[in-house]
């Protein structure tokens, strides 16, 4: 681990800055994350959840805003979807770009922060998805409420935005537990919080080879989430818990999914 990130792993708590995800993405990271991310496990687990949601509204043009190491973004190309890929992390989107050439797709990518998005993003598109628990990358609510408005300018008037982000109010209210079914799948990575407050939730993630990587995050309650939402001019939103409507026997999800609809 380098100096700078050793630093920031040691200050947790100078660290709540939404510039920090630039550190955090560093390149030991981005490698290591399609180790954690284990593709095709994670393609069985979420299953044609976003396909099918996109297909079954008719959006084709789509901003992948968090494209991390590209798995969406190569998921819904092979799918036929007009993809833009925007990560504000250079390493990030290098290690999506080798990830899309290896399969055989040139990514047009763009890189920028989400907070400026529409200087560097001409256009606009018929859906913008920012999944893989990204938003929690913000933590101040001027960043979030930015983010949130330079997402609903850069879609078309009848767009839609998804975003999805860990249930962290049973983190919050109940401690830690998940079923690691979704998303964390590499099975021989374990993912645990090391700290939790309202203001900072402190992931440890340890890999095989016995390297560890800290990830910050900020605690988004879902009812939180969707009034932003709704507050930057959303008119409806769907949540979905672990890819389906909310459980009717109230099985707590790990993740949830909002489904935003500009008009
Ligand atoms: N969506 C991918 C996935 O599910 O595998 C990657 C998710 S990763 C948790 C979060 C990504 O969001 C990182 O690649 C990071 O660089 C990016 N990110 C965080 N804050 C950002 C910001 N303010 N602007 C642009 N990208 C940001």
């Amino acid at each position: 681990m380098n100096a700078k990130a050793e630093a920031f792993t040691n200050n947790p708590e100078d660290t709540k800055s939404s510039e920090y995800y630039q550190e955090q993405y560093e390149q030991s990271f981005a490698e290591k994350w399609d180790e954690l991310i284990n593709w095709e496990a994670r393609a069985q687990s979420e299953g044609r959840f976003f396909i099918d949601l996109l297909k079954e509204r008719g959006k084709t043009k789509i901003l992948d805003v968090a494209a991390g190491t590209g798995f969406h973004s190569i998921r819904l190309i092979e799918e036929g979807f007009d993809v833009t890929t925007v990560d504000g992390s250079p390493e990030m989107l290098a290690q999506a770009f080798r990830n899309g050439r290896n399969r055989g797709h040139i990514l047009s990518t763009i890189q920028a922060d989400w907070r400026s998005l529409n200087k560097s993003v001409d256009g606009k598109y018929d859906a913008v998805i920012c999944l893989g628990n990204s938003f929690t990358h913000l933590f101040s609510e001027r960043a979030r409420r930015k983010t949130l408005a330079e997402f609903y300018a850069a879609l078309r008037h009848d767009g839609i935005l998804i975003l999805d982000q860990r249930n962290y109010d049973r983190i919050l209210d109940e401690g830690f537990s998940t079923k690691h079914k979704y998303y964390y799948a590499g099975k021989d990575v374990s993912a645990e919080p090391e700290s939790i407050s309202d203001e900072l939730t402190r992931f440890k993630y340890t890999f095989p080879d016995g390297s560890v990587h800290y990830l910050n995050m900020f605690p988004l309650r879902k009812d939180y989430t969707r009034r932003l939402m709704t507050e930057v001019g959303f008119q409806y939103i769907e949540t979905y818990g672990d890819f389906k409507e909310e459980s009717p026997d109230g099985e707590k999800p790990d993740f949830y999914i909002h489904v935003a609809e500009k008009q």
